[in-house]
């Protein structure tokens, strides 16, 4: 399966909205989420104030956010709007593009952590209990 995804030119850090960038704990679950404040300004495409979940998980999609589509994802009576940075046409495309993102995202950072290493297991061996008591 061919899969063209735009990477964002300024990437959204972890744990940061997708939108005005303050730090959002939803952020830190689910990539691209946007924050409580900038939800509130989401409008429908007929740029309608685009309600919740209906409590049936479902809800308008996508919605508008100072003009920049988002997608949400309605469970649990609740919704998590993402900032869309695929260039999706409809929530299965921004799915498939939202975990190729996430999935890269976790390797670049495991071969970020990788990279420094032998630092951790040095640490580890000089902290090593068995060292410590000697019975006499
Ligand atoms: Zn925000």
């Amino acid at each position: 399966m061919a899969l063209t995804l735009k990477i964002p030119p300024v990437k959204p850090r972890r744990g940061h909205c997708a939108i005005c960038r303050d730090p959002c704990k939803l952020a830190l679950q689910y990539l691209w989420a946007v924050c409580g404040i900038c939800d509130t300004r989401a409008v429908t495409a007929a740029h309608r104030p685009a309600g919740g979940n209906n409590g049936f998980d479902h809800g308008e999609n996508p919605v508008y956010i100072d003009g920049l589509r988002c997608w949400r994802r309605y469970r649990f009576g609740v919704h998590v709007t993402m900032r869309d940075f695929v260039g999706a046409d409809r929530l299965s495309a921004f799915y498939v593009g939202w975990e190729a993102a996430q999935a890269l995202e976790t390797a670049q950072r495991r071969a970020k952590r990788a990279g420094k290493g032998p630092k951790a297991p040095t640490k580890k061996a000089k902290k090593n209990p068995l060292k410590k008591k000697r019975s006499t």
